[in-house]
């Protein structure tokens, strides 16, 4: 299965040729900022299945510390993809099209959430992270 996401204007698209793992939605205030959000919504990708499609000239990114940072269209805006150590580590699931046939599987850092959100029931939460095999 394929999987294509693209940007707010339409110029920056990829293409998956893989599968979507371990969909999750940070609640912490860094991740409120990065995502412009209430919570982050992502789930990592096999760098090598991921390709630019078009765009990949528009991208700007923002690095932090330890390696791993966010990838935007320069041009609308839309976060589109992590990046670890210069890899594509995984997307953002609002850029997806379509339907991506995942379900976020937790909500992490929820105690430190905004005050103004409300989490549905229904999806395991924690306060803090879980290990990434949980
Ligand atoms: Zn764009
Ligand atoms: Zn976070």
């Amino acid at each position: 299965m394929s999987i294509t996401g693209e940007c707010f204007c339409g110029e920056v698209k990829y293409n998956l040729n893989g599968t979507l793992r371990d969909a999750r939605s940070c609640h912490c205030s860094r991740c409120r900022k990065a995502f412009s959000s209430q919570a982050s919504a992502y789930a990592l990708v096999e760098a090598n299945e991921f390709e630019w499609v078009s765009g990949e000239n528009l991208l700007t990114s923002y690095i932090g510390k330890h390696g791993f940072g966010l990838q935007f269209c320069s041009k609308c805006g839309s976060t589109i993809c992590g990046v670890f150590n210069g890899s594509v580590h995984g997307v953002t699931l609002g850029c997806i099209n379509g339907d991506p046939k995942i379900e976020l599987g937790r909500h992490i850092y929820v105690g430190s959430k905004a005050n103004w959100e409300t989490i549905a029931d229904g999806v395991p939460q924690y306060l803090e992270s879980v290990p990434e095999n949980a």
